[in-house]
């Protein structure tokens, strides 16, 4: 079977700014996701994670290197425009950012704004398919149907980022990007999130990409974990693998600076001085 997700040679360098040198974000990225897999992509802020997330979804044009989903070539949406190939390219990848409030209309109802989604997407079916589908989407991601006539500021940040999950889950995507999508909820809540990312891939069969700086975070919702430091996947292989026998220093850095039963501090910052020697 085709992967689901196809990454090769992805490649992002930023010209330079006002005062400094161009920024090679990503260096020749490459991992391939089956249907249903989930990919953790790990890293200091500025690693480049954001970078490759967005060429992922079709945000950002690579410099070299493709993005295949299901077969299918992303690099064509740059040439091939239109309202059909726009939707088309939609299905393939949806991403969930940081801030929910960058991805939802702040005057639209958490069922309003599903239903606007569907009637995009899927503009045949009929009112009580699409009353039935936000009923369904509401309920995957753990949402009370009491809140179907809340907007984004009535709801908590939890309850926020549901929404726009539910929204990207709405065209029935491919492959599901979160960019540091848990991140600025408050650890219980970030738990309840992650169970039922894993109860949307087992069900639904969507390949996700999970970008964050914690690697404990990522290690409870994917089965690869790709490390990327300066725009490069210093290791990359299967989460249980990473996490027990991380074979470069920047990722048994980026473990130790995870709070947990036994966090060093002095650890850290030994390993990073190390790190900075080596590289
Ligand atoms: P991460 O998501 O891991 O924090 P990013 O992909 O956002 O990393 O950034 C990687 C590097 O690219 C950083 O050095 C950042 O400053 C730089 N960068 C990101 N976006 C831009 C941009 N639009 N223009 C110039 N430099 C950028
Ligand atoms: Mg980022």
């Amino acid at each position: 079977m085709t992967d689901a997700l196809v990454v090769s040679d992805l490649t992002k360098t930023y010209p330079s700014t006002r005062r400094g040198t161009p920024v090679a974000a990503a260096k020749g990225i490459s991992f391939s996701l089956p249907k249903g897999g989930s990919m953790g992509l790990v890293g200091e802020s500025g690693s480049g994670k954001t970078t490759v997330s967005r060429m992922i979804v079709g945000l950002s044009r690579p410099d070299a290197g493709t993005v295949t989903i299901d077969g299918r070539d992303r690099d064509r949406q740059w040439t091939a425009r239109g309202k059909k190939a726009r939707l088309a390219r939609a299905r393939e990848a949806q991403m969930v950012f940081q801030d929910p409030y960058g991805s939802l209309d702040r005057r639209l109802t958490v069922e309003g704004t599903l239903r606007d989604v569907l009637r995009r997407h899927r503009p045949h079916v009929s009112r009580e398919e699409a009353e039935a589908r936000i009923a369904t989407l509401l309920d995957r991601v753990g949402l009370d149907a009491t809140l179907r006539l809340s907007r984004p500021h009535q709801l908590s940040g939890g309850q926020r980022q549901r929404v726009a999950i539910a929204k990207a889950l709405a065209v029935d995507p491919a492959v599901l990007v979160l960019d540091e999508a848990v991140s600025a909820l408050d650890v219980s809540v970030q738990a309840q999130i992650l169970v039922l990312l894993n109860e949307i891939r087992q069900d639904s069969g969507v390949s996700l990409v999970f970008v964050s700086h914690d690697l404990a975070v990522v290690a409870e919702v994917t089965d690869q974990i790709l490390v990327m430091y300066q725009g490069e996947a210093v290791e990359q292989g299967s989460t249980d693998d990473v996490l027990q026998r991380p074979t470069h220093p920047y990722t048994e850095m980026l473990l130790s600076s995870a709070p947990g039963p036994d966090w060093q501090p002095e650890r850290v910052a030994e390993l990073r001085a190390a790190f900075a020697r080596t590289h």
